[in-house]
């Protein structure tokens, strides 16, 4: 009978920290897994910066909700072919989102005719909607740009784009959603 209230109170003290230490790092973990993103409504417009949960998904569900092609840029770092995405060229009027998780990411009225194939811009919509993340691969240090909600690959800046900022975000179309303006 003593034996077992030792032991109980044994484990309760044995316990007790170990919630606390649960506790403090349960909510680590959540303030790691939010992230402020700046809204925008269809005409471009900013809304107001939230902090929202950063969206994370197995592969799998990745690649339920992509194409291929899309599943291989986003989350394998790939790169779609110069000139073979559906935005190289364009120079429609609206705003592109994210192709994972729909966060606004870039206004077309920063995009530039680059002559690369790719679609590029000099400037995000906001700069906490994009991740910049160096790059060691393929023997070159570039750095890489990832949608910050959920980690998309989208593509590289380098800083030899037009004014005002000097800066050519070159993305993939394959990793970005465009809506005209108002829609
Ligand atoms: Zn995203």
């Amino acid at each position: 009978m003593i034996r077992g209230i030792v032991s109980r109170r044994a484990a309760l003290l044995g316990l007790l920290p170990a919630v606390f230490f649960r506790r403090a790092s349960a909510a680590a973990v959540t303030k790691g897994k939010t992230v402020k993103i700046a809204e925008f409504d269809s005409s471009g417009k900013l809304i107001k910066v939230l902090e929202v949960d950063r969206i994370e998904k197995t592969a799998a569900e990745w690649q339920q909700q992509l194409t291929p092609l899309q599943f291989q840029v986003t989350r394998k770092q790939g790169t779609e072919r110069a000139f073979s995405g559906k935005y190289a060229t364009s120079h429609d009027d609206g705003l592109y989102r994210c192709i994972c998780c729909a966060t606004a990411l870039f206004d077309s009225k920063t995009k530039f005719e680059s002559g690369t194939g790719w679609p590029s811009f000099w400037q995000p919509i906001a700069k906490q909607n994009v991740k910049e993340v160096v790059d060691g691969s393929l023997g070159m240090q570039r750095t890489e740009v990832e949608c910050a909600r959920c980690a998309a690959h989208l593509g590289h800046v380098f800083p030899d784009g037009p004014k005002p900022t000097g800066l050519r975000y070159c993305m993939n179309s394959a990793s970005l959603d465009f809506a005209s303006r108002g829609h």
